[in-house]
């Protein structure tokens, strides 16, 4: 596989319209299956609710996890135009609805989730690579700022997509560059500057799967750095719901103002509908108590919406993204 040395540049108009929309991307005719040959796993009708922090919501119409690069790129170029493609990393910050996912959802395996260590405190990692293992790689190699890692339950692909933060850090200050497989199949190499990187947003097109990523730290004593990752490690399960069925932070902080505060304003932590819940811990964060549809837990999040706008006069935005037919 050789990577193509072109940087691309993106519009706004690269996303993808049809990734949610109900009904779209059927990749059979006549009942039989279009799907290009693959080496990895290819499942159609493919339960999701396994594989995100919700456990709720409906299946892939196809779960693709590919072998190796090649396997993703070649499988991704036969497939017919148009359908719909997205990566799911842990899941930790998804709804899938409950029709499930049209067209194909990649999931990257053992074969992506590499952390080496390069020159210059540059820390290489496959997109499929988890958080905690990329903070404590660097950690051992003496690398610092790359501690806030540790925290976020996510993969290396996510955190690319969703500029994923914590303690004043995000994706964008350490990033150097991404190598990501477009929906056609073509490798790209994306440096930093054009991801145009805000708060919890790049512009990282529809269907675009990261598959490896580089991040810059600084020297630093890895005594200082390991007490850090604790601190962060210790602060979280204090503050967070760790051990339950939920999705992070729902709601981005509007400028100027904490979400879980204006939620509380509302009188929202603890409201309950069907089986979903406002964390009584976090009131940013949703709850599956055990039975929830993703419908409840996304009415739940449009109703404290709703409160918030009727009592505060803010227009809360949702940061976990909400995939699929409803
Ligand atoms: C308890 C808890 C605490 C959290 N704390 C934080 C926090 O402090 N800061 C924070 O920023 N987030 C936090 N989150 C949210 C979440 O962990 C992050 O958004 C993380 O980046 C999601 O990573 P993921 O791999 O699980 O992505 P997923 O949730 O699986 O997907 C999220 C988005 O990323 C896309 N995506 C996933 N993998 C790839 C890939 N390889 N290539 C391209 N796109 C991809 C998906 O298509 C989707 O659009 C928290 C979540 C939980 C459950």
């Amino acid at each position: 596989m050789t990577w193509s040395q072109q940087s691309i540049s993106m519009q706004p108009g690269d996303f993808d319209p049809t990734l949610n929309a109900p009904g779209a991307g059927t990749v059979t005719s006549g009942g039989q299956s279009l799907m290009p040959a693959v080496r990895g796993r290819l499942t159609p009708h493919a339960a999701l609710d396994k594989l995100v922090w919700f456990k709720s919501g409906g299946p892939a119409d196809w779960l693709f996890e590919p072998a190796d690069l090649d396997d993703l790129t070649s499988f991704l170029g036969g497939l017919s135009e148009g359908t719909p493609v997205m990566a799911i990393g842990l899941g930790s910050n998804l709804i899938i609805r409950d029709g499930g996912v049209p067209g194909v959802v990649v999931r990257l395996g053992k074969a992506f989730a590499s952390v080496e260590v390069r020159r210059d405190h540059i820390v290489e990692c496959g997109g499929g690579a988890p958080g905690i293992l990329v903070a404590s790689t660097a950690r051992d190699a003496g690398i610092a700022g790359l501690e806030f890692l540790r925290g976020i339950p996510g993969t290396v692909g996510g955190f690319v997509r969703m500029n994923g933060g914590a303690y004043g850090r995000e994706v964008a200050d350490i990033l150097v560059d991404c190598d990501v497989v477009l929906a056609d199949g073509n490798c790209v190499n994306i440096p930093v500057a054009d991801l145009d990187y805000s708060y919890r947003h790049s512009r990282l097109p529809d269907g675009a799967i990261v598959v490896a990523a580089r991040f810059r730290g600084t020297a630093g004593d890895p005594k200082a750095i390991g007490a850090e990752m604790d601190r962060i490690a210790a602060e979280r399960e204090a503050s967070q719901p760790l051990r339950s069925r939920t999705g992070g932070s729902t709601f981005k902080n509007p400028p100027g103002a904490k979400a879980w505060q204006l939620v509380d304003k509302a009188g929202c932590r603890g409201l309950i509908i069907g089986g979903a819940q406002v964390s009584e811990k976090h009131a940013n964060f949703l709850i599956n108590t055990g039975e929830a549809t993703s419908a409840d837990i996304e009415g739940l999040g449009e109703e404290v919406r709703r409160r918030v706008a009727d009592k505060t006069g803010v227009a809360l935005e949702w940061e976990i993204k909400r995939v699929g037919r409803p």
